[in-house]
């Protein structure tokens, strides 16, 4: 009896330095999910800018976690046509098992609305994919191609939920965190994150990569 507990968090900003940090500290291994067509792309959260890294200048930073695809330069994917939609997944998958020397890769679905269609295609260059949609249950995804999210990391309810978890009797079991390191920046959640991070460390549970949990829930034949 195993309860997952996965961290993923997008977009690859110059935030990811200071959350990798605070994961080191308790030993928490997280799922990045990039974009390698946006190194110099800035926009705005909460009136400031957001800056990503240039991702060849990370591969220390990132060592001991996971990296995934998140696309190549974040779309919206129910409105990308077939030819463009592959090439958003293969040339980011390309471009990041090139960067960080690996051979598998996992794919974090970039904004919120991921159908059937696009999982179809997506699959054929990804070892999983991880929606963007709440789970129902904490139950297994019936395939690694459907791994849901349960909480945003500043979720009112995370700790309610995360508390909820720890008591479920299923034989094994999923508990997803997302979110973005410029949250934490932007909405001052440093100290939050981390009393969050030792609060969840406390409960024993299977804290792994999204790669990791994968591996062991749904082998290769
Ligand atoms: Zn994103």
């Amino acid at each position: 009896m195993a309860k997952y507990f996965l961290l993923s968090f997008d977009d690859g900003t110059v935030h990811d330095k200071r959350f990798v940090e605070l994961l080191n500290r308790y030993e928490i291994p997280c799922t990045f999910n990039l974009n390698t067509g946006l190194e110099d792309f800035v926009w705005e959260f909460e009136g400031h800018p957001v800056v990503r890294q240039h991702l060849a200048d990370t591969l220390q930073q990132y060592r001991g976690h996971e990296i995934a695809s998140h696309t190549l330069t974040h779309p919206r994917l129910d409105s990308l046509h077939p030819p463009r939609l592959r090439r958003e997944v293969e040339e980011d998958c390309t471009a990041l098992k090139k960067i960080f020397g690996v051979q598998e890769i996992g794919f974090g679905v970039p904004f919120t609305v991921c159908g059937e269609r696009e999982i179809r295609i997506i699959k054929k260059y990804v070892r999983y994919i991880r929606l963007s949609e709440y789970a129902t249950s904490f139950a297994l995804p019936k395939d690694p191609y459907h791994i849901p999210i349960h909480a945003l990391y500043n979720d009112p309810d995370v700790m309610e939920k995360t508390a909820a978890f720890a008591k479920n009797d299923l034989p094994d079991s999923l508990f997803v965190m997302a979110g973005h390191s410029y949250e934490l920046e932007f909405l001052n959640h440093w100290d939050y994150m981390e009393e969050l991070l030792k609060y969840i460390k406390g409960f024993g549970f299977e804290i792994c990569t999204t790669m990791e949990f994968v591996n062991r829930c749904y082998p290769q034949k």
